[in-house]
Protein backbone atom coordinates (compact mmCIF):
# COMPACT_ATOMS: atom_id res chain seq x y z
CA UNK A 1 0.00 0.00 0.00
CA UNK A 2 0.79 3.85 -0.76
CA UNK A 3 -0.17 5.61 2.08
CA UNK A 4 2.19 7.93 2.96
CA UNK A 5 2.12 8.50 6.96
CA UNK A 6 2.96 11.44 6.89
CA UNK A 7 0.56 13.12 4.60
CA UNK A 8 -2.11 11.31 6.60
CA UNK A 9 -1.07 12.56 9.85
CA UNK A 10 -1.37 16.02 8.26
CA UNK A 11 -4.64 15.72 7.02
CA UNK A 12 -6.38 14.28 9.32
CA UNK A 13 -4.75 16.99 11.95
CA UNK A 14 -5.92 19.60 10.04
CA UNK A 15 -9.19 17.68 8.92
CA UNK A 16 -8.52 18.51 5.14
CA UNK A 17 -11.25 17.85 3.27
CA UNK A 18 -8.93 17.36 0.04
CA UNK A 19 -7.90 14.19 1.41
CA UNK A 20 -11.74 12.80 2.04
CA UNK A 21 -11.84 9.36 0.70
CA UNK A 22 -8.60 9.28 -0.12
CA UNK A 23 -7.57 7.35 3.00
CA UNK A 24 -9.28 6.48 6.41
CA UNK A 25 -8.60 6.26 10.16
CA UNK A 26 -9.09 3.33 12.50
CA UNK A 27 -9.06 4.70 15.76
CA UNK A 28 -7.71 1.96 18.54
CA UNK A 29 -9.56 1.78 22.07
CA UNK A 30 -13.38 3.30 19.98
CA UNK A 31 -12.70 0.28 17.55
CA UNK A 32 -14.34 3.07 14.76
CA UNK A 33 -12.88 4.23 11.78
CA UNK A 34 -13.43 7.45 10.74
CA UNK A 35 -12.74 10.08 7.71
CA UNK A 36 -9.85 12.57 7.58
CA UNK A 37 -12.59 15.44 8.65
CA UNK A 38 -14.28 13.59 11.49
CA UNK A 39 -15.13 16.36 13.88
CA UNK A 40 -14.93 14.05 16.88
CA UNK A 41 -11.71 14.80 18.85
CA UNK A 42 -8.39 13.89 17.42
CA UNK A 43 -7.21 10.69 18.59
CA UNK A 44 -3.47 10.69 19.45
CA UNK A 45 -1.05 9.48 16.49
CA UNK A 46 -0.37 6.15 18.50
CA UNK A 47 -3.70 5.17 18.48
CA UNK A 48 -4.82 5.45 14.90
CA UNK A 49 -4.11 3.11 12.02
CA UNK A 50 -4.28 4.54 8.43
CA UNK A 51 -6.05 2.51 5.44
CA UNK A 52 -6.67 3.24 2.15
CA UNK A 53 -9.82 2.19 1.81
CA UNK A 54 -13.21 1.99 4.21
CA UNK A 55 -13.23 -1.77 3.30
CA UNK A 56 -9.85 -2.07 4.33
CA UNK A 57 -10.76 -0.58 7.64
CA UNK A 58 -13.54 -2.81 7.87
CA UNK A 59 -11.09 -5.47 6.92
CA UNK A 60 -9.24 -4.94 10.20
CA UNK A 61 -12.18 -5.22 12.31
CA UNK A 62 -13.06 -0.82 12.42
CA UNK A 63 -16.75 -0.26 12.72
CA UNK A 64 -17.97 3.06 10.73
CA UNK A 65 -17.69 5.90 12.56
CA UNK A 66 -21.61 7.56 13.08
CA UNK A 67 -20.41 11.07 13.85
CA UNK A 68 -17.97 11.59 10.40
CA UNK A 69 -19.95 8.71 8.56
CA UNK A 70 -17.86 7.48 5.93
CA UNK A 71 -20.41 6.09 3.65
CA UNK A 72 -20.49 9.75 2.68
CA UNK A 73 -16.80 10.71 1.96
CA UNK A 74 -16.60 10.59 -2.22
CA UNK A 75 -15.21 7.11 -1.42
CA UNK A 76 -11.68 5.77 -3.09
CA UNK A 77 -10.62 7.72 -6.65
CA UNK A 78 -11.60 5.98 -9.51
CA UNK A 79 -7.85 6.49 -10.48
CA UNK A 80 -5.07 5.51 -8.35
CA UNK A 81 -2.54 6.26 -11.28
CA UNK A 82 -0.68 3.21 -10.13
CA UNK A 83 -3.04 0.70 -11.15
CA UNK A 84 -5.32 0.28 -14.53
CA UNK A 85 -6.45 -3.18 -14.12
CA UNK A 86 -8.02 -1.99 -10.34
CA UNK A 87 -9.39 1.59 -11.36
CA UNK A 88 -11.38 -0.52 -14.38
CA UNK A 89 -12.30 -3.18 -12.05
CA UNK A 90 -13.26 -0.35 -9.19
CA UNK A 91 -15.43 0.89 -12.26
CA UNK A 92 -17.01 -2.27 -12.81
CA UNK A 93 -18.27 -3.17 -9.25
CA UNK A 94 -19.51 0.61 -9.22
CA UNK A 95 -21.64 -0.72 -12.60
CA UNK A 96 -22.72 -3.45 -11.26
CA UNK A 97 -21.36 -4.66 -7.98
CA UNK A 98 -19.91 -8.17 -7.77
CA UNK A 99 -23.58 -9.90 -8.31
CA UNK A 100 -23.23 -11.36 -11.82
CA UNK A 101 -20.65 -14.23 -11.28
CA UNK A 102 -18.08 -12.50 -8.60
CA UNK A 103 -14.54 -12.13 -8.56
CA UNK A 104 -13.54 -15.03 -11.12
CA UNK A 105 -15.89 -13.13 -13.84
CA UNK A 106 -14.41 -9.65 -13.15
CA UNK A 107 -10.86 -11.39 -12.87
CA UNK A 108 -11.85 -12.71 -16.95
CA UNK A 109 -13.43 -9.71 -18.25
CA UNK A 110 -10.28 -7.25 -17.02
CA UNK A 111 -8.01 -10.65 -18.61
CA UNK A 112 -6.22 -11.13 -15.41
CA UNK A 113 -6.37 -14.21 -13.16
CA UNK A 114 -8.69 -14.14 -10.20
CA UNK A 115 -5.59 -14.40 -8.04
CA UNK A 116 -3.77 -11.88 -9.54
CA UNK A 117 -7.05 -9.41 -9.11
CA UNK A 118 -7.13 -10.60 -5.76
CA UNK A 119 -2.96 -9.46 -5.01
CA UNK A 120 -3.55 -6.32 -6.83
CA UNK A 121 -6.44 -5.09 -4.77
CA UNK A 122 -4.80 -6.11 -1.26
CA UNK A 123 -1.92 -3.84 -2.61
CA UNK A 124 -3.29 -0.66 -3.60
CA UNK A 125 -6.53 -0.95 -1.76
CA UNK A 126 -5.61 -2.74 1.03
CA UNK A 127 -8.69 -5.10 0.51
CA UNK A 128 -10.15 -7.72 -1.63
CA UNK A 129 -12.65 -7.05 -4.33
CA UNK A 130 -15.41 -8.78 -2.59
CA UNK A 131 -13.97 -7.02 1.32
CA UNK A 132 -14.46 -3.32 -1.03
CA UNK A 133 -17.61 -4.42 -3.11
CA UNK A 134 -19.35 -5.55 0.45
CA UNK A 135 -18.47 -1.96 2.11
CA UNK A 136 -19.85 -0.35 -0.98
CA UNK A 137 -23.42 -2.04 -0.68
CA UNK A 138 -23.13 -1.25 3.13
CA UNK A 139 -22.46 1.94 2.50
CA UNK A 140 -25.19 2.52 0.44
CA UNK A 141 -27.59 0.85 2.39
CA UNK A 142 -26.51 2.88 5.25
CA UNK A 143 -27.53 5.99 3.28
CA UNK A 144 -30.60 4.59 2.22
CA UNK A 145 -31.84 3.87 6.05
CA UNK A 146 -29.93 7.67 7.05
CA UNK A 147 -31.11 10.08 3.96
CA UNK A 148 -34.46 8.35 2.69
CA UNK A 149 -37.54 7.00 4.18
CA UNK A 150 -38.13 3.77 2.68
CA UNK A 151 -39.16 1.23 4.32
CA UNK A 152 -36.59 -1.27 5.88
CA UNK A 153 -37.88 -3.99 3.36
CA UNK A 154 -36.75 -1.98 0.50
CA UNK A 155 -33.80 -0.83 1.80
CA UNK A 156 -32.77 -4.10 2.03
CA UNK A 157 -33.31 -5.40 -1.68
CA UNK A 158 -32.08 -1.27 -3.17
CA UNK A 159 -28.59 -2.00 -1.35
CA UNK A 160 -28.70 -5.83 -2.55
CA UNK A 161 -28.53 -7.66 0.50
CA UNK A 162 -31.74 -9.63 -1.25
CA UNK A 163 -33.56 -10.00 2.17
CA UNK A 164 -34.15 -8.27 4.94
CA UNK A 165 -32.84 -10.91 7.68
CA UNK A 166 -29.55 -10.72 5.95
CA UNK A 167 -29.54 -7.19 5.75
CA UNK A 168 -30.73 -6.97 9.74
CA UNK A 169 -27.95 -8.99 10.73
CA UNK A 170 -25.19 -7.56 8.03
CA UNK A 171 -26.26 -4.17 9.46
CA UNK A 172 -26.08 -4.77 13.22
CA UNK A 173 -22.78 -6.76 12.78
CA UNK A 174 -21.22 -3.73 11.47
CA UNK A 175 -22.92 -1.23 13.46
CA UNK A 176 -23.87 -2.54 16.71
CA UNK A 177 -27.67 -1.47 16.00
CA UNK A 178 -30.32 -2.14 14.47
CA UNK A 179 -31.07 -0.42 11.13
CA UNK A 180 -34.70 1.35 12.68
CA UNK A 181 -32.21 2.63 15.71
CA UNK A 182 -29.87 3.91 13.11
CA UNK A 183 -32.52 5.90 11.48
CA UNK A 184 -33.89 7.49 14.64
CA UNK A 185 -30.36 8.93 14.94
CA UNK A 186 -30.15 10.08 11.55
CA UNK A 187 -30.03 14.07 11.85
CA UNK A 188 -32.45 14.40 8.17
CA UNK A 189 -33.23 18.07 7.31
CA UNK A 190 -36.30 17.33 4.95
CA UNK A 191 -38.96 14.85 4.52
CA UNK A 192 -39.23 14.07 1.40
CA UNK A 193 -42.64 13.21 -0.90
CA UNK A 194 -42.92 9.19 -1.81
CA UNK A 195 -40.54 8.08 -4.78
CA UNK A 196 -38.59 11.21 -4.33
CA UNK A 197 -35.14 11.06 -3.12
CA UNK A 198 -32.08 13.60 -1.90
CA UNK A 199 -29.05 12.80 -1.94
CA UNK A 200 -25.49 14.71 -0.91
CA UNK A 201 -22.60 13.26 -2.96
CA UNK A 202 -19.56 14.64 -1.94
CA UNK A 203 -16.58 15.44 -3.73
CA UNK A 204 -13.34 16.03 -2.62
CA UNK A 205 -12.78 20.37 -3.16
CA UNK A 206 -12.04 22.29 -5.29
CA UNK A 207 -14.91 21.86 -7.45
CA UNK A 208 -15.58 24.10 -10.43
CA UNK A 209 -19.28 24.15 -11.10
CA UNK A 210 -19.86 27.09 -12.61
CA UNK A 211 -17.05 25.45 -15.58
CA UNK A 212 -18.98 21.79 -15.19
CA UNK A 213 -22.63 23.92 -16.34
CA UNK A 214 -21.23 26.37 -18.35
CA UNK A 215 -19.83 23.21 -20.89
CA UNK A 216 -23.15 21.06 -19.98
CA UNK A 217 -25.70 24.29 -20.52
CA UNK A 218 -24.76 24.71 -24.72
CA UNK A 219 -24.78 20.81 -25.09
CA UNK A 220 -28.05 20.17 -23.22
CA UNK A 221 -30.94 18.25 -25.34
CA UNK A 222 -33.94 20.18 -25.55
CA UNK A 223 -36.78 18.67 -23.55
CA UNK A 224 -34.28 16.06 -22.32
CA UNK A 225 -32.34 18.18 -20.60
CA UNK A 226 -31.80 21.97 -18.76
CA UNK A 227 -29.15 24.06 -17.19
CA UNK A 228 -31.07 26.71 -15.59
CA UNK A 229 -30.34 28.76 -12.26
CA UNK A 230 -27.08 26.89 -11.67
CA UNK A 231 -28.93 23.79 -11.89
CA UNK A 232 -28.58 20.70 -14.03
CA UNK A 233 -31.75 18.61 -14.81
CA UNK A 234 -32.74 15.87 -16.52
CA UNK A 235 -35.27 13.25 -17.26
CA UNK A 236 -34.22 9.38 -17.21
CA UNK A 237 -34.75 6.03 -18.04
CA UNK A 238 -33.24 2.77 -16.34
CA UNK A 239 -34.94 -0.49 -17.35
CA UNK A 240 -37.86 0.55 -18.78
CA UNK A 241 -38.69 2.82 -15.78
CA UNK A 242 -38.82 6.77 -16.11
CA UNK A 243 -37.91 9.13 -13.80
CA UNK A 244 -36.07 12.35 -13.29
CA UNK A 245 -33.27 14.18 -11.28
CA UNK A 246 -31.64 17.51 -10.54
CA UNK A 247 -28.51 18.26 -9.52
CA UNK A 248 -27.31 21.57 -7.70
CA UNK A 249 -24.44 22.76 -5.83
CA UNK A 250 -24.04 22.60 -2.00
CA UNK A 251 -20.67 24.16 -1.94
CA UNK A 252 -20.55 24.38 2.24
CA UNK A 253 -20.84 20.49 2.63
CA UNK A 254 -18.35 19.97 -0.50
CA UNK A 255 -21.09 17.99 -1.83
CA UNK A 256 -23.87 17.87 -5.16
CA UNK A 257 -27.26 17.74 -4.08
CA UNK A 258 -29.16 15.40 -6.08
CA UNK A 259 -32.97 15.60 -6.31
CA UNK A 260 -33.98 11.90 -7.54
CA UNK A 261 -37.53 11.22 -8.27
CA UNK A 262 -38.01 7.64 -9.85
CA UNK A 263 -40.42 4.78 -8.89
CA UNK A 264 -38.23 1.36 -8.30
CA UNK A 265 -35.64 1.95 -5.44
CA UNK A 266 -33.67 -1.17 -6.60
CA UNK A 267 -32.25 1.73 -9.74
CA UNK A 268 -30.88 4.50 -6.60
CA UNK A 269 -27.73 2.98 -6.63
CA UNK A 270 -27.69 2.81 -9.77
CA UNK A 271 -28.61 6.16 -10.47
CA UNK A 272 -26.60 7.79 -7.29
CA UNK A 273 -23.32 6.16 -8.71
CA UNK A 274 -24.03 7.17 -12.82
CA UNK A 275 -24.89 10.71 -10.96
CA UNK A 276 -21.09 10.53 -9.36
CA UNK A 277 -19.74 9.64 -12.68
CA UNK A 278 -21.42 12.27 -14.63
CA UNK A 279 -20.03 14.81 -12.49
CA UNK A 280 -16.69 13.59 -11.85
CA UNK A 281 -17.50 13.20 -8.16
CA UNK A 282 -14.69 10.29 -7.49
CA UNK A 283 -11.88 12.92 -8.91
CA UNK A 284 -8.84 13.35 -7.13
CA UNK A 285 -7.75 16.95 -7.60
CA UNK A 286 -5.22 17.35 -5.60
CA UNK A 287 -3.24 14.29 -7.95
CA UNK A 288 -4.53 16.18 -11.51
CA UNK A 289 -3.27 19.36 -10.26
CA UNK A 290 -0.04 18.33 -9.17
CA UNK A 291 1.00 17.20 -12.81
CA UNK A 292 -1.23 19.97 -14.87
CA UNK A 293 0.42 23.05 -13.06
CA UNK A 294 3.67 21.94 -14.67
CA UNK A 295 2.95 22.90 -18.33
CA UNK A 296 3.42 26.50 -18.79
CA UNK A 297 0.07 26.84 -20.97
CA UNK A 298 -2.04 24.96 -18.62
CA UNK A 299 -0.44 26.28 -15.09
CA UNK A 300 -2.00 29.47 -15.49
CA UNK A 301 -5.79 28.09 -16.61
CA UNK A 302 -5.54 25.79 -13.61
CA UNK A 303 -4.94 28.66 -11.14
CA UNK A 304 -7.68 31.29 -12.60
CA UNK A 305 -10.31 28.43 -12.66
CA UNK A 306 -9.20 25.14 -10.13
CA UNK A 307 -10.82 22.34 -9.56
CA UNK A 308 -12.57 21.96 -13.48
CA UNK A 309 -13.92 18.50 -13.82
CA UNK A 310 -14.38 15.81 -17.02
CA UNK A 311 -18.32 16.12 -17.56
CA UNK A 312 -19.63 12.32 -17.77
CA UNK A 313 -22.65 11.66 -19.07
CA UNK A 314 -25.99 9.78 -17.91
CA UNK A 315 -26.04 7.38 -20.96
CA UNK A 316 -23.49 6.35 -23.34
CA UNK A 317 -26.23 5.90 -26.53
CA UNK A 318 -27.34 9.22 -25.71
CA UNK A 319 -23.88 11.09 -26.00
CA UNK A 320 -23.01 9.18 -28.73
CA UNK A 321 -25.89 9.99 -30.85
CA UNK A 322 -24.96 13.44 -29.56
CA UNK A 323 -21.72 13.89 -30.64
CA UNK A 324 -22.62 12.56 -34.02
CA UNK A 325 -25.27 15.11 -34.41
CA UNK A 326 -22.30 17.28 -33.57
CA UNK A 327 -20.32 16.55 -36.41
CA UNK A 328 -19.44 19.11 -38.72
CA UNK A 329 -21.71 22.37 -37.44
CA UNK A 330 -21.90 24.07 -34.48
CA UNK A 331 -22.72 23.61 -31.05
CA UNK A 332 -25.84 25.50 -31.46
CA UNK A 333 -27.09 23.80 -34.43
CA UNK A 334 -26.08 20.38 -33.05
CA UNK A 335 -28.39 20.80 -29.67
CA UNK A 336 -31.36 22.06 -32.47
CA UNK A 337 -31.05 19.25 -34.28
CA UNK A 338 -31.21 16.95 -31.17
CA UNK A 339 -33.97 18.85 -29.54
CA UNK A 340 -35.87 17.43 -32.98
CA UNK A 341 -35.06 14.09 -32.74
CA UNK A 342 -35.86 14.45 -29.09
CA UNK A 343 -39.50 15.70 -30.27
CA UNK A 344 -40.13 13.78 -32.96
CA UNK A 345 -38.72 10.35 -31.48
CA UNK A 346 -38.84 10.65 -27.97
CA UNK A 347 -41.27 9.89 -25.04
CA UNK A 348 -43.25 12.58 -23.67
CA UNK A 349 -42.29 12.89 -20.38
CA UNK A 350 -43.75 15.18 -17.60
CA UNK A 351 -40.90 16.76 -15.77
CA UNK A 352 -39.96 20.36 -13.90
CA UNK A 353 -38.91 23.00 -16.21
CA UNK A 354 -37.92 22.18 -19.68
CA UNK A 355 -37.79 18.51 -19.15
CA UNK A 356 -40.37 17.31 -21.43
CA UNK A 357 -39.18 13.84 -22.93
CA UNK A 358 -37.22 10.53 -22.68
CA UNK A 359 -34.22 9.97 -25.03
CA UNK A 360 -35.54 7.95 -27.84
CA UNK A 361 -34.29 4.31 -26.76
CA UNK A 362 -31.88 2.00 -29.76
CA UNK A 363 -34.76 0.33 -31.28
CA UNK A 364 -36.77 3.73 -31.94
CA UNK A 365 -34.04 5.01 -34.02
CA UNK A 366 -32.50 1.82 -35.66
CA UNK A 367 -35.57 1.90 -38.10
CA UNK A 368 -36.20 5.85 -37.68
CA UNK A 369 -36.28 8.17 -40.66
CA UNK A 370 -34.05 10.72 -39.64
CA UNK A 371 -34.00 12.48 -42.60
CA UNK A 372 -37.06 14.22 -41.69
CA UNK A 373 -35.67 16.26 -38.94
CA UNK A 374 -33.08 17.64 -41.42
CA UNK A 375 -30.09 15.23 -40.83
CA UNK A 376 -28.22 14.25 -43.95
CA UNK A 377 -28.54 10.78 -45.39
CA UNK A 378 -24.58 9.98 -43.75
CA UNK A 379 -25.41 11.02 -41.07
CA UNK A 380 -28.95 9.55 -40.16
CA UNK A 381 -27.49 5.97 -41.63
CA UNK A 382 -24.46 6.73 -39.39
CA UNK A 383 -26.85 6.99 -36.01
CA UNK A 384 -28.91 4.49 -37.33
CA UNK A 385 -25.96 1.91 -37.45
CA UNK A 386 -25.05 2.89 -34.70
CA UNK A 387 -28.47 2.26 -32.95
CA UNK A 388 -28.84 -1.11 -34.16
CA UNK A 389 -25.51 -2.24 -33.34
CA UNK A 390 -26.06 -1.29 -29.36
CA UNK A 391 -29.52 -2.73 -30.10
CA UNK A 392 -28.10 -5.92 -31.18
CA UNK A 393 -25.88 -5.50 -27.84
CA UNK A 394 -22.73 -5.54 -30.47
CA UNK A 395 -21.48 -1.97 -28.85
CA UNK A 396 -22.42 -1.57 -25.05
CA UNK A 397 -21.51 1.47 -22.87
CA UNK A 398 -21.63 -0.83 -19.60
CA UNK A 399 -18.88 -2.43 -18.26
CA UNK A 400 -16.34 -1.94 -20.31
CA UNK A 401 -12.89 -3.21 -19.62
CA UNK A 402 -11.09 -2.49 -22.28
CA UNK A 403 -11.47 0.95 -23.98
CA UNK A 404 -8.65 0.32 -27.43
CA UNK A 405 -11.23 -2.34 -28.22
CA UNK A 406 -14.34 -0.51 -27.28
CA UNK A 407 -12.72 2.42 -29.76
CA UNK A 408 -11.80 -0.06 -32.42
CA UNK A 409 -15.92 -1.33 -32.44
CA UNK A 410 -17.30 2.00 -32.61
CA UNK A 411 -14.85 3.29 -35.31
CA UNK A 412 -16.56 0.26 -37.53
CA UNK A 413 -19.53 2.30 -37.44
CA UNK A 414 -19.23 4.21 -40.79
CA UNK A 415 -19.05 7.94 -39.91
CA UNK A 416 -17.74 7.38 -36.65
CA UNK A 417 -13.98 8.34 -36.91
CA UNK A 418 -11.21 8.62 -34.49
CA UNK A 419 -11.91 12.02 -32.80
CA UNK A 420 -15.91 11.45 -32.51
CA UNK A 421 -14.36 7.65 -30.89
CA UNK A 422 -11.95 8.98 -28.14
CA UNK A 423 -14.61 11.91 -27.13
CA UNK A 424 -17.14 9.49 -26.58
CA UNK A 425 -14.83 7.10 -24.79
CA UNK A 426 -13.58 10.62 -22.42
CA UNK A 427 -17.11 11.20 -21.57
CA UNK A 428 -19.12 7.35 -21.57
CA UNK A 429 -16.15 5.64 -19.56
CA UNK A 430 -14.90 8.49 -17.08
CA UNK A 431 -11.10 7.27 -18.57
CA UNK A 432 -8.87 9.86 -17.25
CA UNK A 433 -5.89 9.77 -19.61
CA UNK A 434 -8.45 9.86 -22.67
CA UNK A 435 -7.45 12.09 -25.47
CA UNK A 436 -8.56 13.26 -28.97
CA UNK A 437 -5.01 14.10 -29.91
CA UNK A 438 -6.10 15.49 -33.59
CA UNK A 439 -8.59 18.29 -32.28
CA UNK A 440 -8.75 21.45 -34.10
CA UNK A 441 -9.15 23.37 -30.97
CA UNK A 442 -6.56 21.49 -28.71
CA UNK A 443 -3.96 22.21 -31.38
CA UNK A 444 -5.01 25.99 -31.41
CA UNK A 445 -5.14 26.52 -28.01
CA UNK A 446 -1.51 25.42 -27.66
CA UNK A 447 -0.58 26.59 -31.04
CA UNK A 448 0.38 23.06 -32.25
CA UNK A 449 0.62 22.13 -36.31
CA UNK A 450 0.32 18.53 -35.77
CA UNK A 451 -1.56 15.48 -33.88
CA UNK A 452 1.64 14.02 -33.38
CA UNK A 453 2.97 17.24 -32.21
CA UNK A 454 0.22 17.20 -29.53
CA UNK A 455 0.63 13.80 -28.74
CA UNK A 456 4.17 14.08 -27.71
CA UNK A 457 3.16 17.75 -25.87
CA UNK A 458 0.92 15.54 -23.81
CA UNK A 459 2.90 12.96 -22.76
CA UNK A 460 3.66 15.01 -19.82
CA UNK A 461 -0.02 15.47 -18.68
CA UNK A 462 -0.32 11.42 -18.18
CA UNK A 463 -2.61 10.15 -16.83
CA UNK A 464 -4.86 13.52 -16.64
CA UNK A 465 -4.90 14.07 -20.14
CA UNK A 466 -8.39 14.67 -20.24
CA UNK A 467 -8.33 17.35 -17.86
CA UNK A 468 -5.93 19.27 -19.71
CA UNK A 469 -8.50 18.89 -22.73
CA UNK A 470 -10.89 20.58 -20.69
CA UNK A 471 -9.11 23.16 -19.81
CA UNK A 472 -7.54 24.19 -23.54
CA UNK A 473 -11.34 23.72 -24.76
CA UNK A 474 -12.09 25.73 -21.68
CA UNK A 475 -12.28 29.68 -22.41
CA UNK A 476 -12.58 30.39 -18.76
CA UNK A 477 -14.79 32.08 -16.94
CA UNK A 478 -13.55 35.81 -17.75
CA UNK A 479 -14.65 35.02 -21.74
CA UNK A 480 -18.09 37.04 -22.54
CA UNK A 481 -21.00 35.09 -22.68
CA UNK A 482 -21.51 35.41 -26.37
CA UNK A 483 -18.46 33.29 -27.00
CA UNK A 484 -19.06 30.57 -24.71
CA UNK A 485 -21.17 28.38 -26.34
CA UNK A 486 -21.17 29.35 -29.80
CA UNK A 487 -18.18 27.88 -30.46
CA UNK A 488 -18.24 24.08 -32.64
CA UNK A 489 -18.82 21.36 -30.35
CA UNK A 490 -15.54 20.29 -28.75
CA UNK A 491 -13.51 19.21 -31.11
CA UNK A 492 -14.30 17.26 -33.91
CA UNK A 493 -10.97 17.33 -36.63
CA UNK A 494 -9.19 14.23 -36.55
CA UNK A 495 -7.23 15.72 -39.52
CA UNK A 496 -8.07 12.93 -42.76
CA UNK A 497 -10.59 10.94 -40.99
CA UNK A 498 -13.59 10.42 -41.38
CA UNK A 499 -14.64 13.44 -38.53
CA UNK A 500 -12.77 15.70 -41.31
CA UNK A 501 -13.53 19.15 -39.92
CA UNK A 502 -14.26 22.50 -41.96
CA UNK A 503 -12.11 25.12 -41.05
CA UNK A 504 -14.74 27.76 -40.28
CA UNK A 505 -14.14 30.32 -38.35
CA UNK A 506 -17.24 30.48 -36.32
CA UNK A 507 -16.73 26.81 -35.56
CA UNK A 508 -12.86 27.52 -34.78
CA UNK A 509 -12.71 30.10 -31.77
CA UNK A 510 -14.15 29.45 -28.87
CA UNK A 511 -12.81 25.76 -28.75
CA UNK A 512 -14.98 23.71 -27.00
ZN1 LIG B 1 -15.55 9.92 12.68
Amino acid sequence: MTLDWQVCSRARLTRDPRFDGKFFIGVVGSGVYCRSICPAPTAKEKNVHYFATAAAAAEAGFRPCLRCRPECSPGTPAWLGTSNTVSRALRLIGESGLEDGGVEVLAERLGVGSRHLRRLFLKHLGATPIAVANTRRMHFAKKLIDETTLPMAQVAVASGFGCVRRFNAGIRKVYHRTPTQIRRLARRTSLQPENQYLFRLRYRPPYDWKGMLAFLAPRAIPGVEEVAGGVYRRSISVDGNHGYLEASLDEQNHAVLVQVQFGDPRSLFFITERVRAMFDLNADWAAIVQSLKTDPDLAPRVEKNPGLRVPGCWNGFELAVRTILGQQVSVKGATTLAGRLVKTFGQPFVGAGGVTHIFPEPQILANARLSSIGLTTSRAETIRALARAVRDGKITFEGIADSESFLTRLCEIPGIGHWTAQYIAMRALGEPDAFPCGDLGLLRALGLGSSRELERRSAAWRPWRAYAAMYLWSTGHGASTSQRGAGRDSGPAVINSADAFPKRETLIHAAR
